[in-house]
């Protein structure tokens, strides 16, 4: 045996791309903690900190067992002097009390509650708590003027801060490629986001848009929102078009995170069905319920005034078992403005790339956020290359690399592979 094996700590890069960071990992208790320092952080608008915690707790995430005492975390990167100080701390008395004094502060949970309205920001929200508003209904009752988005958010509050399941998940997924097909057939639709990374709920629904003969995606988008919204599917949509080409800094250098593709932030209305039972779409006419019609008024109310859902019978869809079902329709019965009905409102994002950027998209709406920032930290410091979700830079060599697989830029970036169920950091 090799002499103080026990002890030899185990190397561990210090890039969260550099690692394996899977969904369940052995560090919860400590992840938790500083997840919750990481958003207030961050609700703070205080990303520097926010990042720290991040890559803390990103690192934890990725140790291959339960860390049990703060000797065992001689030698890891990542760590900063307060994020050890918190670990030390759960470790030594079970909490955290910055942790505690944190998540119970009047201001962090109205940030939380307010943040929690799609539509709103983190610096709406501070001013809003700062006027006195703590959650949706004093901020219903104040009388602020509220964009469509934040009345959309205000409305659906409860179900949208419901999380989405898979089975969910996969029913948007059939109405999305019903959607795409009937207006560019050939279009290939792919899941993105945290249920690509192998999550059981999230947020949102993530789609990447593309069509094989590169062209025939561009103006796709609104013609997809049109057979949306004509067949009564979205209650809210707002779509940006493609400015990667008119953009003035030159491709894969945005001057934010964000990127430009043609894209849709929407909430789509998803038919649930009380028993449970799933019911296959997707295969043409006999799929479409003459029973289940739009008979709900709400659907025709400040969202959509000119929609004639009605002349469309709207196909069945769904799709929630179980615990799920109960607490959807205990939501969907306490709604404030609907009682109790067969629907439910679900955050959907859709992104149209081009073929040619397709690997570049997927990587870069696979997540996680952490994930991909590190990726462009690595880039960046350690490759002197720029990436972004449209494509990858040498700055040495000074040309664009191309790569028709996620496989292919890992490779170009010098990283092992890293599989979409372990970008979990
Ligand atoms: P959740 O389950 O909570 O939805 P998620 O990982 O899917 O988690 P999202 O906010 O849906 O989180 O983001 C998915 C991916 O899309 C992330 O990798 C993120 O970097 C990317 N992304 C989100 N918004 C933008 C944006 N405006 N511009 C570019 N990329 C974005
Ligand atoms: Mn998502
Ligand atoms: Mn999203």
């Amino acid at each position: 045996e090799k002499p103080g094996l026990e002890l030899a700590v185990v190397s561990v890069p210090s890039y969260a791309c550099q690692r394996h960071t899977p969904l369940l990992h052995h560090n919860t208790i400590l992840t938790d903690a500083l997840s919750i320092l990481a958003e207030n952080a961050e609700l703070s608008e205080n990303e520097g900190r926010g990042v720290a915690f991040r890559r803390a707790a990103a690192l934890l995430k990725s140790l291959p067992q339960e860390v049990r005492g703060a000797e065992q975390l001689r030698g890891l990167p990542c760590l900063g002097e307060h994020s050890l100080r918190v670990i030390k701390e759960v470790l030594e008395d079970g909490v955290s009390h910055e942790v505690e004094t944190t998540m119970h502060s009047e201001q962090f949970k109205a940030m939380k509650a307010l943040t929690g309205i799609f539509g709103v920001g983190a610096k709406t929200a501070d001013r809003w708590f700062r006027e006195g508003i703590h959650n949706p209904s004093n901020l219903q009752r104040s009388g602020h003027t509220l964009n469509r988005a934040q009345r959309i958010g205000l409305k659906y509050y409860d179900e949208l801060n419901l999380p989405v399941t898979k089975p969910e998940a996969v029913a948007i997924g059939q109405i999305v490629e019903r959607a795409v097909h009937a207006v560019l057939p050939g279009a290939e639709i792919t899941l993105i986001g945290g249920f690509r990374r192998g999550k059981q709920t999230g947020h949102d629904v993530d789609f990447l848009i593309t069509h094989p003969d590169e062209g025939r995606e561009e103006g796709l988008m609104p013609k997809v929102v049109s057979w949306l919204e004509a067949q009564g599917f979205l209650l809210y949509q707002k779509t940006t078009g493609n400015s990667y080409l008119e953009s003035k800094e030159g491709p894969a250098r945005p001057a934010s995170n964000m990127d430009r593709f043609e894209r849709c932030f929407s909430i789509f209305r998803l038919s649930t069905d009380n028993e449970g039972r799933e019911i296959q779409t997707g295969d043409g006419p006999q799929t479409y319920s003459p029973t289940l019609t739009n008979t709900d008024p709400h659907t025709h109310s400040d969202t959509h005034p000119h929609s004639k859902t009605d002349s469309h019978p709207l196909p069945q869809t769904l799709v929630v078992v179980g615990d799920h079902a109960q607490k959807v329709s205990r939501v969907l019965g306490h709604s404030q403005c609907s009682g109790p009905r067969s629907w439910r409102a679900v955050r959907v994002d859709l992104v149209v790339s081009p073929y040619s950027q397709f690997a570049f998209a997927l990587l870069g709406w696979t997540g996680s956020k952490l994930f991909e920032r590190e990726l462009r930290r690595w880039a960046v410091h350690e490759k002197a290359m720029t990436l972004s979700s449209h494509a990858l830079y040498d700055r040495k060599r000074m040309q664009y690399l191309r790569a028709s697989s996620e496989e292919e830029i890992f490779a170009h970036l010098g990283l092992e592979y890293i599989p979409p169920c372990d970008r979990n950091a």
